[in-house]
């Protein structure tokens, strides 16, 4: 993961007040470097006239309107390789490199009510969790499911959020094999006693590996979409893939 901090004047009506808010990142061509982007008119956004879109999601870890040279940015980016633009991008970025950011469109508030959450995810949701973690008030209990490589990875959400919150987190380690092959999060999700009917559920992470997820939750558990929300944030095997997909085809939202 590398923390990208985007500076810019544009940065200053930026607003992101949901856990799960994300921005349309615009990365060069991996091969010209040309950074294709579109462009703010009075009519909205305009496409370029040349060039290849290459956009991807992020959630936007932390934003501050007051950074020592103007409004700042944060995002955190997996690293997976020299594959794919974003992620080639994050591997050779270095200070003073272009990016493009549009977004959020909207914003989806922490639901109100709550008193006991479950959040889940791999290293892609981590940033979303951290915002979920920052944003539930303090006597929301929340239990987290993350999915990472190994120990290692275990710091990412070390002192986020208020002191003090009913948390525990279980980390859920791969021992090195790829991402979005093994199914980490459906067997956890599946442990006794981790969700009753108060539970309100977010998951975020590999599109196939949260099928299993989702159908232990709107299936067995009964769970409503209001209450038990899975969003795919990437798909093993498909560049830019569509979040707005379903997860399960069989039975969509
Ligand atoms: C709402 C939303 C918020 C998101 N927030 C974040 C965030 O904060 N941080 C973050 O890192 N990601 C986040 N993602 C996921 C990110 O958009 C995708 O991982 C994206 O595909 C990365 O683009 P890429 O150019 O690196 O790879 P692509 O060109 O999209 O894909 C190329 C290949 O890489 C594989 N691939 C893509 N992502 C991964 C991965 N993480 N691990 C292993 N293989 C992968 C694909 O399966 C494909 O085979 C978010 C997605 C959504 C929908």
């Amino acid at each position: 993961m590398v923390r990208v901090t985007v500076a810019g004047p544009e940065l200053v009506d930026l607003e992101a007040q949901g856990p799960t808010d994300h921005v349309k990142v615009f990365f060069p061509d991996p091969t010209t470097g040309h950074l294709a982007a579109p462009v703010l008119t009075a009519e909205g956004l305009e496409r370029p006239s040349s060039g290849t879109l290459h956009v991807r999601d992020y959630t936007p870890r932390a934003y501050r309107s007051r950074g020592p040279t103007g409004p700042e940015l944060d995002l955190d980016l997996v690293l997976h390789g020299d594959v794919g633009p974003a992620s080639t991008w994050a591997g050779h970025a270095t200070v003073g490199d272009r990016l493009v950011v549009a977004g959020p469109k909207g914003s989806k508030l922490v639901p109100p009510g709550v008193t006991s959450v479950l959040l889940g995810g791999d290293e892609t949701a981590l940033p979303a969790i951290a915002r979920w973690l920052e944003l539930l008030p303090v006597d929301v209990a929340v239990r987290v499911l993350a999915e990472v490589d190994s120990a290692a990875d275990e710091t990412y959400l070390d002192q986020v959020g208020p002191a003090g919150r009913p948390l525990e987190i279980s980390w859920l380690h791969r021992h090195g094999r790829a991402p979005g092959t093994e199914p980490l999060l459906e067997r956890a999700v599946q442990r006794r006693g981790l969700v009753d009917r108060s539970t309100f559920v977010w998951f975020g992470g590999e599109a196939g590996t949260l099928r299993g997820v989702r159908r232990h939750l709107r299936r067995d558990l009964r769970l409503t979409a209001r209450q038990a929300e899975v969003s795919g944030y990437w798909r093993l095997g498909e560049a830019a893939f569509d979040h707005h997909a379903p997860i399960d085809p069989s039975d969509p939202d």
